[in-house]
């Protein structure tokens, strides 16, 4: 089966994660991709299987000693922001910049969408308007699953080649059950998302902030000198926030902290935060600022009006490959052989490979050919796909 009928047969395949749903995978139809998946591997000759968890793992044994073992992986779940049920994916020959009409009200042009002109001549393909395309991330899983048939057909010299398709990344669970008993990979990538040649290995620290505000109610009548307005504890504390680490001032290695939630009354007020950034030292020093808002105006009001809970949720994947940079050194020189850029891009966000990294699995991301992601304007080139498989064989030769 060539890489792009079995694009095609993936993303009909609803694979919808829930954040709501406390099971694993979060939604059992992820595992009718992860049985397609095994069946396809098996038919490769090789002893694929997917544990209880809807994870499924394969390897392909080494031919020569002397290599590293790799891993590649790449997730299985779209995002549960746009529907990814009934996906009609449809092929666009030779893309010239034209406006293309996904449907009656729906179509998009580079101007609307500026990384269609990253794929002018190529072969792309696009959704009917009412679905997310799912190139996010099943354009990984076909570049991997191509890379396995190449390896397996073609048997060029390499070490142990571990693969990996994980349920729910789309929800940050997909390292959850990762099986690093099985996977013993000296390294590894995760195929998933971005222009062909992007290579990632920076992610943001990222910790939440929970901040409630107790209030002292009174009758608004004869409220002097007696109400304390929760609410107004919270605009106090979240003006002497900086202004500028607001994300709609922010890109590139610049942090944040996002007020992601708020409610409240006079007794009560709840500010829900996301805080955000590459530096870990300047990452700490934006938490400490909420601590530090907090006790002035604990002290301030003369009582605990001000409660803060911050919890970690995962940090810059940078920290772990500081320390030995081969899989990022690996794919650079793979790329450049090939004759294609490479693109060092921080990513503004977390990625499955971020927590494998943590948990002893170094995992920088490698693009796929896909954009627009989480969008009914999803598109991917093929052509870049193609090239990513490429990718894939030439790092196997030089680990
Ligand atoms: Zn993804």
């Amino acid at each position: 089966m060539d890489i792009v009928s079995r694009f095609i047969n993936y993303v009909k395949v609803d694979t919808q994660s829930d954040a709501n749903s406390k099971t694993i995978p979060s939604t059992v139809k992820q595992k009718d991709l992860a049985k397609i998946l095994v069946k396809e591997l098996k038919e490769l000759g090789l002893n694929a299987f997917m544990d209880e968890y809807g994870y499924v793992y394969a390897k392909i044994d080494k031919t020569k000693d002397g290599h590293k073992a790799v891993g590649f992986i790449a997730h299985m779940d779209t995002s549960p922001d746009v529907s990814g049920t009934n996906v009609k994916p449809r092929i666009i020959k030779n893309y010239q910049g034209e406006v293309i009409k996904l449907n009656q009200d729906l179509s998009m042009c580079p101007k609307t969408s500026p990384d269609l002109n990253y794929v002018i001549g190529d072969d792309i393909v696009v959704t009917d308007g009412n679905t997310l395309l799912g190139a996010d991330n099943k354009a990984g899983i076909a570049i991997i699953m191509d890379f396995a048939k190449e390896v397996i057909t073609k048997n060029p010299p390499h070490g142990d080649i571990y693969l990996g398709f994980t349920p729910d990344e789309e929800i940050g669970r997909g390292a959850d059950k990762f099986n690093l008993d099985y996977f013993k990979a000296d390294f590894a990538y995760t195929i998933d998302g971005g222009c062909v040649g992007v290579i990632n290995f920076e992610n943001f620290n990222a910790s939440s902030a929970k901040v409630t505000f107790i209030g002292k109610s009174m009758h608004p009548g004869s409220a002097k000198g007696k109400l304390i307005n929760s609410q107004h504890l919270a605009f106090e504390f979240h003006n002497m926030l900086p202004k500028f680490l607001n994300p709609a001032f922010t890109e590139g290695y610049d942090g944040f902290n996002h007020l992601s939630e708020m409610s409240g009354n006079v007794e009560l007020t709840h500010l829900h935060y996301i805080i955000r950034n590459h530096n870990y030292n300047l990452f700490k020093f934006q938490e400490e600022k909420f601590k530090r808002i907090k006790d002035y105006l604990n002290n301030k009001y003369g009582y605990e009006a001000v409660k803060l809970e911050i919890k970690e949720s995962y940090l810059n994947m940078y920290e772990v490959l500081k320390d030995d940079f081969t899989s990022v050194e690996v794919a650079k020189k793979a790329t450049l052989n090939l004759g294609i850029n490479y693109y060092e891009i921080p990513i503004r966000g977390g990625t499955d490979g971020a927590r494998l990294s943590f948990m002893g699995l170094p995992c920088p991301n490698l693009g796929t050919g896909g954009f627009n992601f989480h969008s009914r304007f999803e598109f991917l080139s093929i052509n870049q796909m193609k090239q990513s498989v490429l990718i894939l064989l030439e790092i196997i030769k030089l680990v």
